[in-house]
């Protein structure tokens, strides 16, 4: 591809992008393929002689737009977002036309410079501690991966990066009930192991026991385990629930655990004023993360993880070869010393374009209104027969079922209405459990939704309910 077709063809792709937003509304939400679909509409080979790019292009839209679900749709209910805006995009077109890899500070010092600052924005932003510092990782998943290396480092005295685990007796770390699957995931990544991974029950309203989590402690510790970490949620993926920081905060000091916040989704709730109380206990973290790919429209990956102390950080995670020392090694960051890969792309761009275009009062605003939209909604629902709102709203989100006259088909029921509703595509929602309750979760998050739409979707949600025959009760 020459220079000018380059052109032609990215101010085509441009102007696509840019009326993909407009025509979102068109598309059903969630892709309506069947598996294999795709794979089989595409050729078993590479082509030996190169196409033209305008055919490569007609595939795309022809063979590859209905496997697509559509994040950025407005009526996009499922799991959390994972919003894009329209800065976010240009700066990561720049960042792939100079395919910078910042791996060292020497390597590009503007992108290691302009994360140092964006991180100094997030902090800020988000009120965290001034004395924090931190990274931007590729995923929340990422970086309690680093969380949980740094606890298990500590624990051990910085044995295990040296000798491994084995002989060191069992570590164990405690997550409520509700906490994300990652945890346990990387749990194991790093030697815990799934039955290091106590998980604490968590009260009606989704949020961790404390009770039960100090009974755990003491008696792991009497049978010879080695509590390390306590990981508390602000904002669980299944309901939203926030788990009592403060006391984890007691217990976690108590105890000598390392404590680690998971704020992945509503975290972005910390630029608001009206939502900090909820996160009382966070500046007691030695670990924070947060993902402004979700709900601050940074476009994915956008992962800020945040730590107390750095030096735990990199003391956990640098490895120095020869071929890696560079002279300014003593007077600047190397970010690779603070992650898993050793490449790193250059994120921060997208915080800064999307920082400056908008500014915090434009995303304290969004944040608010989805908060609004789905709270008046939640009320609204309160005197609804058809409904049951299993869940407290939290932030803009809440959990709700469809009544069945037998109790005992109510899980199939809904099971049945979640399948009809993303079949239909107008909407797309997901679910979960609430004990041994299936529900349907509604969350408002997407950037470009009108309050029009967030009717719409209950309304069509509601209309497909009733049309949907009752399972009976015997499986
Ligand atoms: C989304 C989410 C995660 C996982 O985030 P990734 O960045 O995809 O790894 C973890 N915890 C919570 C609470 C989440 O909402």
């Amino acid at each position: 591809m020459d220079r000018d077709e380059f052109k032609k063809h990215g101010h085509a792709l441009v102007d696509w992008m840019a009326d993909y937003w407009d025509r979102l509304r068109e598309f059903p939400v969630r892709a309506q393929v069947a598996p294999h679909d795709i794979y089989e509409a595409l050729p078993a080979a590479p082509p030996e002689d190169g196409e033209a790019f305008d055919s490569i292009f007609k595939d795309f839209e022809d063979v590859l737009m209905p496997g697509i679900t559509h994040w950025q749709h407005p009526r996009f209910l499922a799991y959390f977002p994972a919003n894009v805006s329209p800065p976010s995009v240009l700066a990561e077109m720049l960042v792939s036309a100079m395919g910078i890899n910042g791996m060292l500070w020497e390597t590009s010092p503007a992108a290691t410079e302009l994360e140092m600052r964006m991180i100094d924005w997030m902090i800020a932003a988000i009120h965290a501690p001034k004395d924090w510092t931190g990274c931007i990782q590729g995923s929340a998943s990422e970086a309690t991966f680093c969380a949980i290396l740094m606890a298990r480092e500590r624990a051990t005295d910085f044995a295990s990066n040296q000798l491994g685990l084995s002989g060191l007796g069992r570590l164990t770390l405690y997550v409520s009930a509700d906490a994300h699957s990652s945890i346990t995931k990387d749990a194991c990544m790093a030697g815990i192991g799934e039955e290091g991974v106590r998980q604490v029950p968590v009260d009606a309203e989704g949020r961790m026991h404390i009770g039960a989590l100090r009974a755990m402690i003491k008696s792991d510790r009497e049978s010879g385990a080695y509590p390390m970490m306590v990981v508390g949620t602000a904002g669980t993926t299944s309901t939203g629930a926030v788990d009592p920081l403060p006391e984890i905060a007691d217990v976690a000091r108590e105890e000598g655990l390392f404590f680690h916040v998971d704020a992945a989704w509503a975290g972005t709730a910390m630029v608001c004023p009206e939502f900090r109380p909820l996160f009382v206990g966070v500046e007691a973290a030695d670990s924070f993360v947060f993902n402004p790919h979700k709900w601050m429209a940074m476009q994915f990956d956008c992962s800020v993880h945040l730590v107390k102390d750095q030096h735990q950080l990199t003391r956990t995670m640098a490895i120095l070869p020869e071929y890696l020392k560079t002279i300014e090694d003593d007077r600047v960051v190397n970010y690779r010393d603070w992650g898993i890969p050793l490449g790193r792309r250059m994120r921060a761009l997208k915080i800064w374009f999307t920082m400056r275009t908008y500014g915090l009062a434009a995303i304290r605003a969004k944040i608010l209104q989805h908060c609004r939209w789905a709270e008046s909604l939640y009320d609204s629902l309160q005197d609804n027969r058809e409904v049951e709102l299993v869940t407290s709203l939290n932030f803009s989100l809440f959990c709700f079922r469809f009544r069945t006259e037998n109790a005992a088909s109510s899980n199939a029921f809904n099971q049945a209405v979640l399948d009809a509703v993303n079949q239909d595509g107008f909407t797309y929602i997901t679910k979960t459990l609430v004990g041994d309750k299936l529900v349907l979760r509604f969350q408002v998050g997407v950037w470009d939704a009108e309050a029009a739409d967030i009717t719409a979707a209950w309304k069509r949600i509601a209309d497909i309910a009733r049309q949907t025959p009752v399972p009976s009760a015997t499986e």
